[in-house]
């Protein structure tokens, strides 16, 4: 840890101390975690979960983000009965969640279009629409906040699709605005401040609408469920884990 986070961290744990929130990677607790989020109005707005603007989000001391510590604790619970040998390939990971799951299973794969990025994982090169793994391959995939960059994001998700085998099942999330009926999508923005202001990343291309389960249930040949925080945890958890409530976990059962 640098020595600038190390006097921020002490900072932080005087001004905010207290046992109002916890983090599941560090275990450490805070009265408040830190904003995080886009600031375009749009994306306020359209009340884009995942994405938009918001407190409480980031854990002050080692970073974890609200949508990894609901990955974190979902899977807690679904590892716990996986074979040892689970093939899981992890796609652009979030540090914290991928340094986590590597030692959850002995074959973790990281990959990344930017391997160099992840060198701590062993990540090898990994374009989302051209996957260089044969069919029915990985029993896991996650595949977060990936999506909403690729242009051609139909065959990244029929590339997931081939790879996962029968039976094995994934989780594809992405953000998700719950104002618009139908994905927001131009892939002639160059402009990055336009595509920030627009879909609240200057790397995104689109922003998902209420649409998203369909799109991804129409492009692969898998079941899409959805699954809430409220699902596998009680109200306090969710409030513990500084979680957003309505952040949904898109899972795909391969069939
Ligand atoms: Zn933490």
């Amino acid at each position: 840890m640098s020595v600038f986070k190390k006097i921020r961290n002490s900072i932080f744990r005087n001004i905010h101390r207290g046992d109002r929130y916890h983090c599941i990677y560090c275990q450490q607790t805070a009265n408040r975690f830190r904003a995080a989020g886009s600031h375009s109005k749009r994306i306020q707005k359209l009340n884009a979960v995942g994405t938009a603007r918001r407190q409480n989000a980031a854990c002050p001391f080692c970073g974890s983000s609200d949508r990894s510590r609901l990955l974190r604790l979902y899977l807690d619970k679904e590892l716990s009965t996986s074979a040892p040998q689970t093939k899981l390939l992890h796609i652009a990971p979030d540090d914290i969640l991928a340094r986590w799951l590597s030692r959850q299973t002995p074959e973790f794969t990281c990959g990344s279009l930017y391997p160099e990025d992840f060198a701590e994982f062993n990540a090898i090169k990994l374009d989302v629409t051209q996957i260089d793994f044969p069919d029915n391959y990985f029993d896991i995939i996650l595949c977060n906040h990936v999506l909403q960059q690729v242009p051609d994001h139909l065959k990244a998700m029929n590339e997931l699709s081939r790879i996962l085998k029968p039976g094995g099942w994934g989780i594809i999330q992405a953000p998700i605005a719950h104002a618009l009926d139908t994905t927001d999508e131009d892939l002639s923005i160059e402009d990055p401040r336009e595509k920030r202001q627009r879909f609240g990343s200057t790397l995104y291309c689109r922003i998902y609408g209420k649409d998203y389960p369909q799109i991804l249930q129409e492009n692969g040949n898998w079941q899409v469920t959805e699954v809430r925080p409220a699902d596998f945890l009680t109200d306090d958890e969710i409030t513990k884990n500084a979680l957003i409530p309505n952040e949904i976990l898109y899972r795909v059962n391969a069939m």
